[in-house]
């Protein structure tokens, strides 16, 4: 007997890649747990064994307010801390390195603006929802 009446199937035991904040490089997690409707919450790392949330890629086509079409009703998304970075001049990669006021483009955080060079290894990036410390030069 097969069950269709539940279309979400479960994810569990899955290995998905997803970058590991103790190893500092994407590496091989595992699915530990889910929400109903299937979204990942919670992952291990094959490498190191640790726990973290799962955060889903944003959708890029949400979430660039520039590409999408004018419409009368526009004084409803406010979006300025966004829109005063200007275009991202290149993706983050923690192998190059970072000047201040470079504006660069992340996969999980979206569009930041790096505000101060922290050390030879870290850089402080300003993303519409927080300032983060990214690696550079690794
Ligand atoms: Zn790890």
């Amino acid at each position: 007997m097969v069950d269709s009446s539940n279309p979400v199937h479960s994810r569990i035991g899955e290995e998905i890649e997803a970058p590991c904040g103790r190893c500092r490089m994407d590496r091989i997690h595992r699915i530990v747990a889910q929400d109903p409707d299937g979204t990942v919450k919670k992952i291990i790392c094959g490498m190191c064994n640790s726990y973290r949330s799962y955060r889903q890629p944003k959708a890029q086509s949400e979430t660039t307010p520039k590409l999408t079409k004018q419409r009368s009703s526009s004084s409803r998304s406010a979006t300025s801390s966004v829109e005063d970075f200007g275009l991202p001049s290149r993706s983050y990669n923690m192998r190059e390195n970072y000047s201040v006021g470079e504006v660069m483009a992340h996969s999980t955080f979206g569009v930041g603006k790096v505000l101060s060079i922290k050390d030879m290894n870290k850089v402080e990036v300003r993303f519409s929802d927080g300032v983060k410390i990214l690696l550079q030069n690794k």
